[in-house]
Order: structure tokens, then C-alpha cells, then sequence
């Protein structure tokens, strides 16, 4: 029995190729787990395995796709059995291991996470990495002693993935939220997620020219880095903290250490990709909580596997808005 993948090949000169092929159980990786996948979803990292690899990709052919949800199929492990609604992000799924663009996938029991109650298989994947790290990132800011009344919260690369569930987030739990964006015709989107304010993004894309400005944020999730990270942390609040998430705009760091000396700014990094599996469970009782389900429909669009090669191309220019989920049975 053949199901569909989408394949990404090496050519003879060098480049890559995805296409949708047929594939045979036998040709997965060995692991505990047989899933039958439902929905996945289009991260940044998606956009670099499919297209170019980006140094991910160890060996080709390659199926893509970080994340998954879906049913499990069959099991060797004694935490799942036959039936369970499980979700996968990280642990380098889709990129040193095969992924989810495809109808099945073998995977580690390890890597797993019971899906949580009242979330579906297509929302958890609207959800997907830049939702569940969004949910990292604000409780990273919380566990720092950020609070609803503290002032303005900023979310850099608002229109992006990342950016757009932090936004509903934020808003949700009662912050004011100013969200800067460099596509100023996301500026109505981004306010019905509950953004407050809007930033175009050449206000703060400049290099540092002071190390410290006046105190305007009272904690920030940031998916861009480079200099807008660096200009932001100088408009910290006293004590305030930046959740450092993405490189969408850069991965160096052109900063002062004035803010950390002089304002007690706290630069808290983020990665999803490894995360324990206790504090997994905890941003996923928290996304089912806290992510307002009609905000993260709005935010959300519908693809196939075969729509994934123009996809991840889109993001890779940084034209995909919102989150994108993937049925890959359609
Ligand atoms: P998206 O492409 O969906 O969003 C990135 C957004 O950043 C864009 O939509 C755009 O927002 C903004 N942006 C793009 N290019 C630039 C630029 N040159 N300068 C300033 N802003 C820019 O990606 P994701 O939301 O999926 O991921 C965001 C970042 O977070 C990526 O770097 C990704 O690798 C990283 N990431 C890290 C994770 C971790 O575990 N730490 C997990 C998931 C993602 P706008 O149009 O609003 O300006």
C-alpha cells in the first residue's frame, strides 16, 4: 500500500527538487512509533528544508515537515497505543529525521506529546513550532515577572507566524500589545488579533545609536534579532525582559551590554526544538487555555502537499502571513 510524501531530491548539479511521490511504509525510519499524520503546517525552518536545506538536511531524498498531528497507527512503546491523537514539534523532525508532509511518519515515542484536550489535530498544526514557541516566549516573560498593566508589550515580525500567535496571546491574557511589522497592509489583521498599537519596522530596524532611549516596553517577543533586537533592548523598561526567538532579520547581535548594566534588561533565549518533555505539556495546557481559537482560525490557511514547494519559498522571502496548515490528505 503506496501513500503520498512530499520528496525532496538532490540533482546531479547540486540543487534540490520537492514533488509529491508515492511511498511505502518500508522506506520510513525506524523508530517506535507509526503515525498516521493528519494535518502539519509551513515553519521557516519548512521553508528551508524544502527549498535549499539551509545546512538542516543531512541526507537526500528527504521528506520535510517539523511538525505533525495526527493518530497513532502502531506502536512498540508503552505509553502509546493504536488510536491515541498525539502532536510532534522540534527534536529535528522534517530536518535530521523525516518529517511530516507526508501521510505517515515513524517517529520516536520520546519525541511525542499527547494531543491536549479541546484542541484538534488541524488547530494544534495552526499552532505548530511558531505557536508553541510563541507560548514559550510569553511564559518565559511571565516567569520574569511580567504582568497585564506593566505597559506595552512589543512582538517583532508581528505578521509572521511567531509573531502573530504571540500577539493573540498577549492580548488575550490582558496585555496592550504593539506589534511591528514591515508590511503596513497587515495593519488591520494584526489589530483584530488584538495588536494596540502599530511599529513599521524602519522605525526600530536602525543600528544603535544610543544605548539607552527612553523606557517604552515592558516586555518584548522577538522574532527578528539583529539590529532591531539590539535597538530594542535599550527601550526597555527598568527589569523588563525579550524573549529572543528568531533571526528573521539577522543573527548578529549589534549591541551595547548598557541595558543589562544600567537598566536590568533580561535577554532570555528561547529554543523549541529540545524542550523538555514537563514544560512541553505545560505551553500546550497553556496554548489550550490561552489562544483564543476563533483568533488562531483567523490567522490560518489552508494548503495541500502539493501547494508546499510555493510555500516554502514564500516564506523564505517572508510573504507568508499568519500560519499555514497543511492537510495533507487532500
Ligand atoms: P515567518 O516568516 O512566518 O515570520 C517572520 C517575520 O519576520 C516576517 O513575517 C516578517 O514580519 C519579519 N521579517 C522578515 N524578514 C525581516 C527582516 N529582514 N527584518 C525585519 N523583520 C523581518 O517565520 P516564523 O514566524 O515561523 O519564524 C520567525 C523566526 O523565529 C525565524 O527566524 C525562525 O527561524 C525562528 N523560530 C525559532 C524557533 C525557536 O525554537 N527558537 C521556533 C520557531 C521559529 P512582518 O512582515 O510583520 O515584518
Amino acid at each position: 500500500m503506496t501513500f503520498k510524501a512530499l520528496v525532496v531530491d538532490k540533482l546531479e548539479d547540486g540543487t534540490t527538487k520537492a514533488s509529491v511521490q508515492d511511498m511505502t511504509e518500508d522506506r520510513l525510519p525506524e523508530a517506535e512509533v507509526l503515525v498516521q499524520v493528519a494535518y502539519s503546517t509551513v515553519n521557516y525552518k519548512d521553508g528551508l528544508c524544502i527549498g535549499p536545506g539551509g545546512g538542516l538536511v543531512r541526507k537526500y531524498p528527504h521528506v520535510p515537515g517539523i511538525d505533525f498531528a495526527g493518530t497513532v497507527e502502531a506502536s512498540d512503546d508503552p505509553r502509546y497505543k493504536p488510536g491515541d491523537a498525539v502532536v510532534l514539534t522540534g527534536w529535528r523532525v522534517g530536518e535530521a529525521h523525516w518529517g511530516g508532509y507526508a501521510q505517515k511518519a515513524r517517529v520516536k515515542a520520546d519525541w511525542l506529546v499527547p494531543l491536549p484536550d479541546g484542541i484538534s489535530a488541524r488547530q494544534a498544526m495552526a499552532v505548530g513550532t511558531a505557536g508553541f514557541t510563541a507560548m514559550l516566549a510569553v511564559m518565559a516573560l511571565e516567569d520574569h515577572g511580567l504582568k497585564p498593566g506593566n505597559g506595552p508589550v512589543l512582538v517583532t515580525g508581528a505578521a509572521g507566524g511567531v509573531g502573530s500567535v504571540a500577539v493573540a496571546i498577549l492580548s488575550a491574557l490582558g496585555h496592550e500589545v504593539a506589534a511591528v511589522t514591515g508590511r503596513p497592509e497587515t495593519e488591520s489583521y494584526l489589530r483584530d488579533l488584538g495588536a494596540t498599537q502599530i511599529v513599521a519596522r524602519e522605525e526600530l530596524n536602525e543600528t544603535v545609536k544610543r544605548p539607552l532611549e527612553s523606557e517604552t516596553w515592558a516586555g518584548c517577543v522577538d522574532a527578528v534579532g539583529g539590529a532591531m533586537l539590539a535597538r530594542v533592548l535599550g527601550q526597555m523598561k527598568y527589569g523588563a525582559s525579550v524573549s529572543a526567538v528568531g533571526l528573521a532579520g539577522g543573527a548578529g547581535l549589534p549591541a551595547t551590554v548598557v541595558p543589562f548594566l544600567l537598566r536590568g534588561v533580561n535577554l532570555l533565549g528561547i529554543d523549541s526544538v529540545l524542550q523538555p518533555y514537563e514544560n512541553r505539556l505545560r505551553a500546550w495546557r497553556r496554548i489550550s487555555q490561552d489562544l483564543p481559537m476563533d483568533k488562531l482560525e483567523a490567522m490560518t490557511q489552508l494548503a495541500t502537499l502539493a501547494d508546499l514547494p510555493q510555500l516554502g519559498a514564500d516564506i523564505l522571502k517572508g510573504q507568508v502571513k499568519g500560519r499555514v496548515v497543511v492537510d495533507v490528505n487532500a
